[in-house]
């Protein structure tokens, strides 16, 4: 008898129609050779401070006595709810799994975690604080919930043991994070007197979009000349771009260089026409499905993710959390048979067995996302269960397409005068092939009917034309970021040999499996906001950042980078947990020294003078006020006030100016409202709308 521990109960519901014939009990599911039981996902949180502590003091009052923490040992007890009180379902789950995982007839366990670092964990745990005696454990992965693919994987189950470098990599994520969540959480918030959430992740997030949207506030444009053509030739206007500019104060310059430019003769020298096969997009990983969903439908990551694990749960589409845009070798068996069960419903596609497609070199542990074998009828899924579906239905129908696209290309090679030479490009598409499924690609305009030797009319003009500004980050600018931040976004990728170097050796902020809820923490927590696909840094993120630089707490993409690609080599065997997380301690070391020698201290910090009598106004854990409050002045005003964190350089904007920018709050019945804080005559710090 097997007992198979799933991680959640939807999971547990398909591995038992996987099995089938099962009866169910309290907690499980039973027959002659398996029992089938659940977790909630974690069971298991890591130890708060205090539990390891022999006297703890008071729970709701942090303290900088017993930071940072580092445990010689890190434990683990049963997930307390949100009150912090004994969770009820959690206890009464674990207490089934324990006394299944020790029935006599059970002879082996099943880890049937989802298929990724977390669920690996997550069941681990569970084994290890249930199991009294030894006993082998097996593990179920699933590349998909369908009945047919949870038997076959049942059949090729193999030892846990061969995912114990997944687990470690999976131990010590949590190890470093919670170090850093926990001491510096509470180091920025004792510090700031504000509730901070530090993490590994989330501040080089927050920073990214800080760094942008501060870009693009400071930016001057700058006024310049290009010289532009525009003349009709056999009908058609053409446009001519010159590789020349002049700046704002040159235009007489940029005149006279027209003129000389009008005056020479403009021919066609050379002319390519050929047709081309055009390639239909890759499959979809996790981030490029969301940043199509974000920019097509304005779809937050979050969202896309709960449905696209929607779909997984019912069985409709494979593992979601992937970071492949490639097929694994070992499943072409199930995409021809997946195929041939889509081509039956009419759709003109054929097996390929390509290496643009089926690449195990670029796979880490799942294939990219794809249907499966149980096709779901349009009305069983909702209008956005429906999108992200067909999204992907369409993409795989687009890359198994049987007829290719192909478009008719041309180009043509304008010299004026010897001088300067101008490229001409049109296309144009022949046969529709796969864009009949998955949208046409962009096409250029088609060109006028020029054969070598023609003459151009030309007529250049200076247009004033403005440099623009960078661009705030949308949802897949951020995610192409996040992906491989050492990237320069200037340059054009060479193929993708290069994201998936960065993706496999850890460079990425975050991973695909993580990266959407930390972003979304990022929102609730008021950090960043999204609109439409757009992200902007917040006032309550733009003081996160600035109080993290004042405690000299860096968090940049370089050093989370380098704990991600720790965590990679300790899932390729080449460091250990323990190094891992000696990483993660150094940094935070680093920290609380630098506060020990004096740098960064800054609640004191002068912030301006106080308008009622001129002394200095500094800031406390809570407030900005005058040194001499509550002796002889009583001028203070909040740092936090109805949802807003005011940032110490607002405050000595008040201070100096009188007023604020905008700030953004939230008033007591919960209404979101911008307004400015000014100083009214009696000096007392008053909200003012205009
Ligand atoms: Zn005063």
């Amino acid at each position: 008898m097997l007992a198979i521990i799933a991680e959640k109960p939807s999971l547990a519901r398909n591995i038992v129609a996987g099995i089938g014939d099962m009866t169910k009990k309290n907690g499980y599911y039973e027959n002659a050779d398996y029992v089938v039981t659940w977790a909630f996902g974690h069971l298991f949180s890591l130890y708060d401070i205090e539990d390891y502590m022999q006297n703890p003091p008071e729970k709701t009052k942090w303290t900088l006595d017993n930071l940072p923490c580092f445990p010689e040992k890190f434990e683990f007890k049963l997930k307390k709810d949100q009150n912090g009180k004994t969770d009820d379902g959690v206890k009464k789950q674990f207490g089934v799994i324990s006394a299944l995982l020790n029935r006599p007839d059970v002879t082996g366990i099943v880890n049937a975690g989802d298929s990724d670092r977390e669920g690996e964990i997550i069941v681990r745990l569970c084994i290890n604080h249930a199991l009294k005696s030894k006993k082998p454990v097996y593990r179920l992965w699933l590349p998909d919930q369908t009945p047919q693919t949870v038997a076959k994987g049942i059949k090729e189950m193999k030892s846990d043991s061969v995912y114990d470098n997944l687990a470690k990599e999976g131990f010590s994520r949590t190890y470093i994070d919670w170090l850093y969540g926990v001491n510096l959480t509470r180091y920025a918030t004792i510090k700031s007197g504000t509730l901070l959430r530090v993490g590994r992740v989330i501040v080089p997030i927050v920073k990214a979009i800080y760094d942008r949207d501060n870009e693009i506030k400071n930016f001057k444009p700058e006024t310049y000349y290009a010289l532009v053509s525009k003349a009709i030739t056999a009908g058609e206007e053409i446009e001519l771009v010159s590789k020349y500019k002049f700046s704002e104060n040159e235009k007489a310059k940029a005149e006279k260089c027209c003129v000389r430019m009008n005056a020479l003769q403009a021919v066609v020298t050379d002319k390519k026409a050929k047709k081309e096969v055009v390639s239909a997009g890759k499959l979809y990983s996790l981030t490029k499905l969301q940043n199509h969903l974000g920019k097509k439908y304005k779809m937050p990551m979050e969202r896309s993710l709960a449905i696209a694990q929607k779909l997984y749960e019912n069985g409709y589409i494979s593992y979601p959390r992937t970071n492949s845009e490639y097929l694994a070798t070992n499943e072409k068996n199930k995409f021809k048979k997946i195929i041939g069960d889509i081509k039956n419903l009419g759709y003109g596609i054929i097996f390929k067995d390509k290496k643009s497609i089926f690449d195990d070199s670029k796979i880490e542990s799942h294939s990219a996302l794809t249907p499966t074998y149980k096709i779901p009828q349009k009305s069983a899924l909702s209008n956005d269960e429906y999108t992200v579906y067909s999204a992907i239905f369409k993409r795989f129908c687009a890359v198994f397409c049987e007829e290719e696209c192909v478009a008719a290309k041309t180009e043509i090679n304008v010299s004026l005068g010897g001088k300067e030479d101008y490229k001409l490009k049109g296309s144009v598409i022949v046969t529709a092939g796969w864009t009949k499924y998955d949208g046409a690609p962009k096409t250029d305009k088609i060109l006028p009917d020029l054969k070598v030797g023609d003459i151009i009319n030309v007529n250049f003009r200076p247009e004033e034309r403005q440099t623009a500004p960078p661009k705030h980050y949308t949802i897949e600018t951020l995610n192409n970021y996040l992906k491989n931040p050492f990237r320069d976004e200037k340059t054009p990728q060479d193929g993708d040999e290069e994201e998936y170097k960065a993706i496999f050796k850890g460079l990425e902020l975050g991973t695909e499996a993580t990266r959407t809820g930390i972003i979304d923490n990022a929102k609730k927590s008021g950090y960043i906001s999204l609109k439409k696909d757009v992200y902007y840094i917040e006032n309550n993120g733009t003081f996160l950042i600035e109080q993290l630089l004042d405690m000299n707490i860096s968090m940049d993409k370089y050093k989370t980078s380098e704990l991600g690609q720790a965590l990679k080599k300790v899932y390729h065997g080449d460091m250990t947990v323990e190094e891992s997380v000696n990483m993660a301690k150094e940094e935070i070391k680093r920290v609380f020294d630098s506060d020990q020698s004096g740098g960064t201290g800054f609640y004191g910090d002068r912030i301006g003078l106080c308008p009622k009598c001129g002394k200095a106004v500094l800031r406390g854990r809570y407030s900005y006020a005058c040194e001499d409050y509550k002796k002889n002045c009583d001028f203070s005003f909040n740092i936090r006030m109805l949802g807003c964190s005011v940032p110490q350089s607002q405050a000595t904007a008040l201070l100096g100016d009188g007023k604020t920018d905008k700030l953004k709050f939230v008033s007591k019945a919960g209404k979101p409202f911008e307004a400015r804080l000014k100083l009214d005559e009696n000096g007392k710090v008053v909200f003012d709308f205009n």
